[in-house]
């Protein structure tokens, strides 16, 4: 292939980490899209141009084309005793007589498997049977032998309506939690009592026995020892006092107040005005701070933030705006339509009383008593998401995290922090939920905390950080482990003199070949380990060998399809001309190899709707030609030559075509349109062509067209809070589950465009995408004014971005521990191997662990993941990522090194996938059934003895209530009346490929006050919490949650800042059909709009911008993401949460 590989006899790069400054990162060709921000697509191109400015291109040969077989050269290549193989031995011929590994076992040859798909297989995302519940809702297997079966877990949850045997003793229990309640002169339903209600409660003030009904567990499976003995009989709640701890040394953030003049043992100030407690002298905020790196003290407790780290979160008077009167509530107004609300689709108008409507859902609109003196738990002696973020920044946002130490907790997400990657994979690539293993499974078991790594494998990286190597290895391919396939990586040891290598995953020796000898210095490290990626760093690329490659022929480029619904509303809309008008210029930006002159990627067209149009584009026609083919029962392919072509080469036969295609169609009255079909042509084009490749289909309704894969209308928002919820997220034919199985085979990734003005059956028409690793967008209601930007700008990014084909994922773990379950858009055809038709850089999967031994804390875990994919330029690579864990005795040690954010994003997958066969009752009790679980655990055996009537969370872990109540009151698990049956499907399928950084602002999204910002300064606000209480009616507030941004204004906002913002006079004039902010020039206006850019800039989609005014009916929607406040949809604040989850804990630890 290339002269110049000499990869056995010279350093490959030169130097050590220093020696990466330097490396370049060149965006697409360097050429950049207007309106696209380049750093996001460039990012990844081409670990090779950059990488051969530092150092003379030795041993990386610079991939001016994809090696064709046979070509390599390799000086001392010895095959046979390599013998290579797929990283899902499923895709390789059988080469060498190992013996299989525990995790894999020898497969037939790869083609064959490639199409192979058998009953039985384990598909992704929508389950045969209940096997994505095989853990039981309650994790019953955590508890064996004391636990009872989950079924009669569920029910005694189900039971748990009337109160029970004793109801006052219950009472007992609710006073005690409440916090400052005089609940005594207002005796709530039976049990209810610690309902403790935001002052804009009014109207929903006793919360009902609906809505904390599903949360008990009264009867739930005790634990079989009780810590510290409660004397239930004493008040129960001897004063609630919310602690966290890093350590066993119980020191809460708070200490009982004086009991107070209220009712109950004592209580919390119901107000900032009243004294503080003792041990939070300073600043009235949110308490526990750690005031220093967490990883790195220990000993660390809770003790109020310095001063400095307060900067964003002034408590005095500039707070004093945000802590104002809650602004009165206003009546829904029933007759109300929202017209675009981008994914969460048509808002109907909150309806009185609605909370009757579902069976157990509580009855906010009709309160039942005399609402209750405002008494309440201090929301600012609660833990603080915002507070834990700003700590995290403060601590760790100014040094590199460097890769080099086992069990490293990274930085949180929301901190900006460099990498440097010294032996184990950034956090970009792996967060794990926790970095300290317990060393048996029964401590794993006796914690609940679930062991699961979220893994991006293709995540872009800032242009700070250096991408992946890549090593090419010639003929012969990586270095592997002779038994388990493990890669070559920093932990292999080298022993022998070098001569052989045991491997770190299974142990088996393996003979280092020849070309690969090197000797070892006296530390017994090789002395080329700087110069190797796949010695010394924790993520690296190997070129692929021929033996990678399916039918064992090196892929073809890929190609991009383009399918354009061109039915009555697809056209009428503006739609269809928009597309064609965009890919004018927009296929002058496919990814390409960063070196390469123009992209490898062809491109072809296809018009349908009833029926489905192929074009002839061929760069010899004057014209393009039409085919139609209107048997979509038999799709076939009737062009082959001139269907998929060199953009360059029919660069003027393809603009000929985008004009006329709307021309065409103007005057259509079709309205009809089909959907399988349209894949299924994709699909055949492919195959005909040999290649991999991406369909991008631009769709606008149900397909009830005659075809296969026809839909009918099925939306019932009555079975919502029935046993056949479920039926709503799967799809209603198994159809396109077998079409997503020959997709996968075939590398055809399909994304989706979807652009609805009615129910479309997104659960069944996500399936192929799902499956394929394709993604899948939404624009309800589209309307070319207000929504051509943001779909313009998702179709640039998706088309633009990085991307690999054909891709087959294996998680190889050391002795101990493996990977036995995964989340995510793929496909799985057996139990190890994920696979996808295409992964872009924004795909995650998430991994769980179980134990199948013990580990030891010497030689701690260890994590490999190995993806095999296919480049944009049709090169077959393997990406490498390696992580190293530490192994814990003491369950201590577990907690003080988890990482809620991502514990989060492994709880809301895997409740997510529970929908699709359990009650979404069931899912949520199981939720907060394992919570409680992990948090009594902590009480029970890492905490020191307090008054049980604390409440005592571990530091890591002091955020896992209001996130794991974000989760269980979002749209998929507590739906709101304005949430459509699509919105559902749609957010239930992004979140389970999302990161934990968008999980996370998904969850609890970020709300800033514009009107605090600093317009002299590059840097945004301070955050504030999620609450209707800390908004000042004098303010302007920004909230985005990667979706959408609202932005929203107060009524007493002053004028000024109005004319300055918005560019109109008065508040009245605001307009709420604004989708983006007016170009203004004035410092406040460019600073609001920089920040909003800056936002956009930082998520994997464009958000919908939403004006939002105070008492304005659009307000409902916004109040929807304040998630620390009650929901209409009958979520619990996270104040009357947390007591809820203290009371789960007492009764698990009693
Ligand atoms: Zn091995």
């Amino acid at each position: 292939m290339s002269v110049n590989q000499q990869a056995h006899t010279g350093p490959p790069y030169g130097q050590p980490q220093p020696g990466y400054q330097g490396y370049q990162q060149p965006a697409y060709g360097g050429q950049s899209l207007p309106g696209v921000p380049q750093a996001q697509y460039g990012a990844y191109n081409g670990p090779m141009p950059g990488y051969q400015q530092p150092v003379p291109p030795q041993g990386y040969f610079p991939s001016l084309g994809f090696p064709s077989k046979g070509s390599p050269v390799s000086l001392n290549s010895d095959t046979s005793s390599l013998a290579p193989n797929f990283i899902g031995s499923l895709r390789a011929p059988p080469t060498s007589g190992a013996p299989p590994p525990a995790s894999g076992a020898s497969h037939p040859s790869g083609h064959l498997a490639y199409s192979q798909f058998e009953h039985g297989d384990v598909q992704n995302g929508i389950p045969a049977s209940a096997a994505p519940m095989q853990r039981p809702p309650a994790s019953q297997p955590f508890l064996p032998g004391s636990a009872p079966t989950p079924v009669s877990q569920i029910s005694t949850f189900q039971q748990y309506g009337p109160p029970p045997a004793s109801v006052q003793q219950l009472r007992n229990h609710m006073a005690g939690m409440t916090i400052g309640s005089t609940a005594a002169s207002a005796p709530p339903p039976a049990g209810l009592g610690y309902a403790s209600v935001p002052a804009v409660s009014g109207s929903f003030s006793a919360t009902g026995s609906g809505l904390h009904t599903p949360y008990s567990t009264s009867q739930g499976p005790p634990l079989t020892s009780v810590s510290e003995g409660l004397p239930l009989a004493q008040p129960p709640f001897p004063g609630q006092t919310i602690s966290t701890q890093r350590l066993p040394t119980q020191v809460p953030g708070f200490t009982p107040p004086p009991p107070s003049t209220g009712v109950g043992p004592s209580s919390y100030p119901p107000t900032t005005g009243a004294p503080r407690p003792p041990a939070m002298p300073g600043p009235p905020l949110p308490g526990q701070t750690v005031a220093g790196p967490p990883s790195s003290q220990p000993n660390h407790v809770s003790s109020p933030p310095p001063p400095s780290t307060m900067a964003g979160l002034h408590p005095g008077p500039p707070m004093s705006g945000l802590q104002g009167p809650p602004p009165p509530t206003h009546p829904p107004q029933p007759g109300y339509q929202m017209q675009q609300n981008g994914s969460f689709g048509q808002m109907r108008g909150p309806q009185p009383n609605y909370g009757g409507a579902y069976p157990g859902a509580p009855n906010y609109g009709s309160p039942p008593g005399p609402p209750p003196p405002p008494k309440r738990l201090d929301p600012d002696s609660i833990p603080s998401p915002i507070q834990v973020i700003e700590d995290d920044r403060n601590n760790r946002g100014s040094e590199p995290f460097v890769t080099g130490v086992r069990g490293q907790v990274p930085p949180l997400v929301t901190t900006n922090f460099l990498v440097k990657d010294q032996g184990n994979a950034s956090p970009r690539y792996i967060r794990c939920t926790s970095y300290n293993i317990p060393c048996t499974s029964d401590m794993a078991k006796q914690s609940q905390v679930p062991l699961a790594a979220v893994i991006k494998p293709l995540a872009a990286l800032p242009p700070e950080e250096t991408l992946p190597y890549l090593v090419d290895h010639g003929e012969s391919g990586p270095v592997r482990c002779n038994r388990c396939k493990a890669y070559m990586c920093p932990f292999m040891q080298f022993i022998e003199g070098g001569r052989r290598f045991q491997c770190c995953f299974c142990s088996c020796v393996t003979e280092v070949p020849p070309h690969y000898f090197q000797h070892l210095d006296h530390t017994g490290k090789r002395v080329d380990f700087y110069d190797r990626p796949e010695l010394s760093l924790g993520s690296y690329e190997f070129l692929a060998t021929v033996d990678y490659c399916k039918n064992n022929k090196f892929p073809s480029p890929p190609a991009f399809i383009f399918m354009i619904d061109v039915s009555y509303n697809a056209v009428k809309s503006g739609l269809v001309r928009l597309i064609c008008e965009e890919l004018k210029s927009l296929l002058d930006y496919l990814p390409r190899e960063g070196n390469m002159e123009e992209s490898a990627i062809r491109v072809g067209f296809v018009t349908y709707n009833k029926v489905l149009h192929f074009y002839n584009v061929k760069s010899s026609l004057a014209q393009p030609q039409m085919m139609v083919v209107s048997d979509v029962a038999d799709m076939f392919v009737p062009l082959l030559d001139g269907f998929l072509v060199n953009v360059n080469e029919s660069r003027t036969v393809i603009a000929s075509l985008l004009d006329q295609i709307p021309e065409m169609f103007a005057d259509t009255r079709e309205t009809e349109t089909v959907f399988a079909p349209v894949i299924q042509a994709g699909l055949e084009a492919l195959k005909a062509a040999e290649c991999a490749g991406k369909l991008f289909i631009f769709h606008t309704s149900l397909p009830i067209a005659e075809a296969p894969g026809k839909l009918k209308n099925r939306d019932d928002r009555k079975l919502i809070n029935t046993d056949k919820e479920k039926t709503l997220f799967q799809p209603q034919t198994s159809f396109y589950n077998n079409l997503a199985k020959d997709c996968v085979a075939q590398g055809c990734c399909v994304d989706l465009f979807l652009f609805p003005n009615q129910y479309l059956d997104v659960a069944t028409l996500g399936v192929v995408p799902y499956q394929t690793g394709g993604s899948i967008y939404k624009y309800a209601y589209f309307q070319l004014e207000t929504d051509q930007y943001r779909f313009l700008n998702d179709l640039r990014r998706d088309v633009q971005k990085e991307v690999g084909f054909d891709a087959v994922m294996r998680v190889r773990t050391s002795t101990g521990i493996r990977a036995t379950d995964f989340f995510g858009a793929f496909y799985m055809s057996n139990t190890t191997d994920v696979e996808m038709a295409g992964l872009d850089c924004d795909k995650t999967i998430t991994v769980e662990f179980k134990h199948d031994d013990k580990l030891s804390e010497d030689s701690g875990a260890l994590l490999q993941c190995a993806l095999l994919y296919t480049s944009c330029a049709g090169q077959r690579r393997l990406r490498i990522h390696n992580l190293s864990l530490n192994c814990c005795t003491q369950l201590a040690d577990l907690y003080r090194n988890c990482e809620t954010d991502t514990l989060i994003n492994y709880l809301a997958k895997y409740a997510y996938r529970g929908v699709l066969s359990s009650p979404v009752k069931t899912v949520r009790d199981a939720l907060i059934n394992q919570c409680a679980q992990i948090l009594a655990c902590y009480r029970k055996n890492c905490a020191s003895p307090s008054s049980a009537g604390q409440l005592i969370l571990p530091e890591c872990m002091k955020l896992l209530p209001v996130y794991l109540n974000c989760v269980l009151k979002s749209d998929v698990l507590q739906p709101g009346p304005e949430v459509t049956t699509d919105d559902r499907a749609y957010i239930r399928q992004l979140v389970t490929s999302m990161d934990v950084a968008e999980t996370n602002v998904f969850f609890y999204p970020r709300l800033l006050p514009l009107t605090k910002a600093d317009v002299d300064s590059d840097s945004l606000p301070a955050a504030i919490r999620n609450s209707e209480e800390r908004l000042s009616k004098g303010d302007i507030y920004l909230l985005e949650n990667g979706l959408n941004i609202f932005v929203w204004v107060g009524v007493n906002v002053q004028q000024g800042l109005i004319q300055n913002l918005f560019g109109v006079s008065s508040f009245s004039q605001i307009s709420n059909a604004l989708s983006t902010l007016p170009v203004l020039e004035n410092p406040f206006s460019k600073k609001v709009r920089s920040i909003v850019d800056m936002l956009q800039g930082q998520r994997s989609r464009y958000m919908k911008l939403i004006i939002v005014k105070q008492e304005d009916k659009l307000e409902m929607l916004f109040k929807h993401f304040l998630v620390e406040d009650k929901s209409l949809s009958g979520g619990a604040s996270y104040v009357d949460f947390l007591c809820h989850m203290h009371k789960e804990i007492r009764q698990l630890l009693s």
